[in-house]
């Protein structure tokens, strides 16, 4: 027979008694009360990224499945997005005759400060990625008048809106902290991991005279370019603007290019304040190549242009070539207002660096087109802060880069 249990039934612990159906809808309500209650978008958004860094990275990981680099492209296109506002106001600034000639130049101030804001929002969202930027800050370590108006400037831009502001974290605290962020673009950048490669004005002789420049912000990963990003502030916003030497002299100025691996192209207006809708661009189809453009550097001492002129007449192309500064050019074709891009060593010694193609490099890529160097090698992102093992660059849509290739290589006698 069994022997009765005479022992008291124990008290429920504190355990059994959250697990109580009724104790659970109570912290359920508690918690949504809590999060409702919480009206700015900018404490939301900033509970948010403190979630976000709590969450375990297993979690994360999954998160970011159906949509990869989701961050990290909205990150990008912010982070140029408010550095291109800097640049405008460096501009302007020197237009309207406020910097006397003894100041320091508009390219300098702009470089600095664009690159100090950009580093941030990635030192914020990506600590750990390493970063290839152009600029280091020794000459402002030197120079207490300079750092002190890139200062003035960087603490006072921000985006229109407070949530995207927000979304870029934590803003920078003093000029010391402002030097410590530019210099973290100093990575030797290669073929491990994921490297941040920045050219915060690209096309500083275009800057200069109000043509083109662009801001350009690429990650890498083992050597690959994952998302890219070029902040155009004086391309027309309309797709469709035919290429001229002069485009953009109207109304209607800057575009923002993205593109992500296996995503496609995307073009949206450059603003001020949250990021506009953006749509799908892509490489226009060259029928006949009698009717194809060009496009090339303005600066002679970058692209050899005779010979580009030979190979445009090999090709049977008419047209003059579009000579602009920067990393628009590879914006312009991927969005089929121009059609090819042709960039040809000046010198046997000049090495290409890795900030002056790779966003372009996938933003044409992800159009439709085709990126090679005179060789005919894909641009190799991995070897380290420069393009070592390539020699210059062709980018056309992939139907006709043969083609050209083939014209290039014969003109330079490469075959
Ligand atoms: P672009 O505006 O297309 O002419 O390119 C501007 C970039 O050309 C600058 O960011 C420089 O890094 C780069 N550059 C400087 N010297 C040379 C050179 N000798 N050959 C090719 N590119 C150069
Ligand atoms: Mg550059």
């Amino acid at each position: 027979m069994p022997v009765a249990n005479t022992h008291p039934k124990p008290p429920p612990s504190i355990f059994t008694s959250l697990l109580k159906p009724t104790t659970l809808i109570t912290l359920v309500v508690l918690t949504l009360a809590i999060f409702t209650s919480i009206k700015t978008p900018l404490a939301t958004t900033r509970l948010a990224n403190l979630l976000t860094h709590l969450t375990p990275p297993t979690q994360q990981q999954t998160s970011t499945m159906t949509s990869i680099y989701a961050r990290e492209l909205e990150i990008a296109l912010l982070a140029v997005q408010r550095a291109s506002l800097l640049t405008r106001r460096v501009f302007l600034d020197s237009a309207k005759g406020t910097v006397s000639k003894d100041d320091a130049s508009p390219v300098t101030i702009g470089d600095f400060g664009a690159q100090a804001l950009i580093l941030t929002a990635l030192r914020n969202h990506f600590p750990h990625d390493a970063i290839v930027a152009e600029e280091e800050a020794v000459a402002l370590r030197n120079d207490p008048a300079l750092r002190e108006r890139i200062w003035g400037l960087v603490k006072e831009t921000r985006l229109g809106d407070v949530g995207a502001e927000g979304l870029l974290g934590r803003e920078l605290g003093d000029v010391e902290e402002m030097m410590d962020v530019i210099d973290l673009g100093g990575s030797a950048g290669g073929r491990v991991g994921r490297v941040w490669t920045l050219d915060p004005i690209d096309g500083t002789k275009g800057f200069l005279r109000g043509g083109q420049y662009a801001v350009a912000l690429a990650l890498l990963e083992d050597g690959e370019v994952k998302v890219g990003v070029l902040g155009c502030p004086n391309l027309p916003v309309d797709d469709a603007a035919p290429l001229t030497a002069d485009v953009g002299d109207g109304e209607g100025r800057g575009v923002l290019f993205s593109a992500v691996v296996g995503q496609g192209a995307t073009s949206r207006p450059l603003g001020e304040s949250q990021l506009a809708e953006g749509k799908k661009i892509a490489m226009k189809e060259v029928g006949d190549l009698a009717g194809a453009s060009f496009c090339e550097s303005v600066e002679a001492g970058h692209s050899n242009q005779s010979e580009a002129a030979q190979i445009a007449q090999k090709l049977g192309i008419t047209k003059p070539s579009v000579r602009m500064d920067s990393q628009a050019k590879y914006g312009s074709i991927a969005r089929g207002a121009g059609d090819i891009y042709l960039r040809l060593p000046t010198s046997k010694t000049y090495q290409e660096k890795i900030w002056d193609h790779a966003a372009g490099d996938l933003i044409v890529r992800e159009a439709g087109g085709q990126v090679t160097d005179t060789k005919g090698q894909r641009l190799d992102f991995g070897v380290g802060r420069t393009l070592a093992t390539n020699s210059g660059v062709i980018a056309a849509p992939a139907a006709i880069h043969g083609q050209v290739l083939a014209a290039v290589q014969e003109v330079l006698k490469l075959k």
